[in-house]
């Protein structure tokens, strides 16, 4: 589960991490009111953050630093009622209905720091830079030298040792420096604390030097976070901060018939049963030149009225263009999907070509459902294996198109 910046920032300020003040605001008037109060309460600059669950917002415009209540108020009314396009959310990007109306600070530097679970180390491991920003992915690909990490003991976590190792090598001297050791220390305790997969501080901030801190302060400005859906039922104020608006449709509404639907990016919808057999109905589209636009797994005891769900699912993705049915029936009846096929036509039908191959427990009964049906089903072919029905939905998908 992800959750948004303004959540995330609540995360850390409790965790006694600096971070300026904002407020989550849904309307336009909301962040006028949002903006006034911050200005009437001495700030000089305010920042506007859209609120979604993907990022890339700077560079999209989504992240605007204002002087005024006025261009506040302009950034908004933009960002409530423009989608956000970055390479982090899908192609027709996402739509904004929360916004962080947030002091805005000065900053000297843009560090990078991220705590999160390692697999091939199998340890959870600090990854900081000096060179944090929008180009972090950039640094990452190219310079892999100005990336720090360093693994965590399960027991001990980051030791005060390694903290100070790490605040020195991102070049943090001065007062600034225990500030640094304490921010590192906080936010590996705390996504160890919080079950998260990912806690990461994008950019964590050195503001220039002030009267109250003479060597700056160091600061979190963005935030994000994963956790392990499985470890949530220990975290119910955090399983509390999840927005279904930032979420598939197509996933929830599979999810409330016990279904589990997984997006992609190509235009062959599959329907499937199981993960093994999804996977490897994938590698087979993909070897003969297909791809994927999602798989919809109905398990092994999917209802009728499930699997004709799952067909409506798939059918109302606009990027389809071809359907391969692809079910091998063990606890699962081939005479179930074979009715399904026949209702989803009746109800909803196949617009696209349809490619079916059924193996297993009742399959001569599914034959002989979907033979008595062809004639209302003129987009249908059969597959006598998986081979067959890859080629021939990948071959009817490049004509239809
Ligand atoms: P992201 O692009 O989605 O990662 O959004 P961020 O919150 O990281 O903001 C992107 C960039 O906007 C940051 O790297 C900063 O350069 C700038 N920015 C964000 N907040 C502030 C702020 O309070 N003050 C200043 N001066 N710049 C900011
Ligand atoms: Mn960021």
């Amino acid at each position: 589960m992800k959750i948004h910046e303004f959540q995330a920032r609540q995360l850390l300020a409790s965790a006694g991490i600096p971070v300026p003040h904002g407020t989550m605001v849904t309307t336009v008037e909301e962040a006028h009111t949002a903006a006034r109060a911050l200005f009437a309460g001495g700030s000089k600059m305010a920042v506007v953050k859209a609120q979604v669950h993907a990022g890339g917002r700077g560079k999209a415009g989504f992240v605007k630093v204002v002087k005024s209540i006025d261009d506040a108020v302009a950034a908004a009314k933009f960002m409530l009622s423009h989608r956000m396009v970055s390479p982090q959310t899908p192609p027709d990007g996402l739509a904004v209905g929360r916004l962080l109306i947030a002091d805005a600070v000065e900053i000297a530097h843009e560090y990078y720091a991220a705590v999160l679970v390692d697999r091939t180390q199998g340890t959870n491991t600090l990854i900081a830079s000096a060179e944090g920003g929008v180009e972090i992915e950039k640094v990452a690909a190219t310079r892999p030298d100005a990336i720090i990490r360093v693994a965590l003991d399960p027991i001990a976590g980051l030791r005060p040792f390694q903290a100070r190792a790490v605040a020195l090598a991102l070049g943090f001297r001065g007062k600034a420096l225990g500030q640094a050791v304490s921010v590192l220390s906080k936010l590996c305790a705390l996504q160890h604390m919080t079950d998260a997969s990912l806690v990461e501080v994008n950019p964590l901030v050195l503001t220039p030097p002030s009267d109250i801190h003479p060597d700056g302060q160091v600061m979190a400005i963005d935030a994000k976070f994963a956790f392990d859906d499985n470890a949530l039922f220990r975290h119910p104020d955090i399983a509390a901060m999840h927005d279904p608006a930032e979420e598939n449709p197509a996933e929830i509404r599979a999810q409330e018939f016990g279904l589990s639907y997984v997006a992609l990016d190509g235009n062959i919808g599959c329907l499937v049963n199981g993960a093994g057999l999804a996977m490897s109905t994938m590698d087979i589209i993909k070897l003969h030149g297909g791809e994927p636009a999602n798989f919809l797994d109905v398990g092994g005891s999917a209802t009728e009225e499930a699997v004709t769900e799952a067909f409506r699912i798939i059918l109302s993705d606009g990027r389809v263009q071809g359907v391969l049915v692809n079910i091998f029936g063990g606890i699962m009846q081939c005479d179930r999907i074979a009715r399904a096929i026949v209702g989803a036509a009746q109800t909803i039908g196949f617009r696209v070509p349809l490619v079916v191959r059924l193996e297993g427990t009742n399959v001569a009964e599914a034959r002989k459902i979907l033979e008595a049906a062809r004639a209302n089903i003129p987009s249908m072919q059969t597959a006598t294996d998986l081979s067959d029905a890859a080629k021939k939905i990948v071959d009817a998908v490049c004509t239809h198109a």
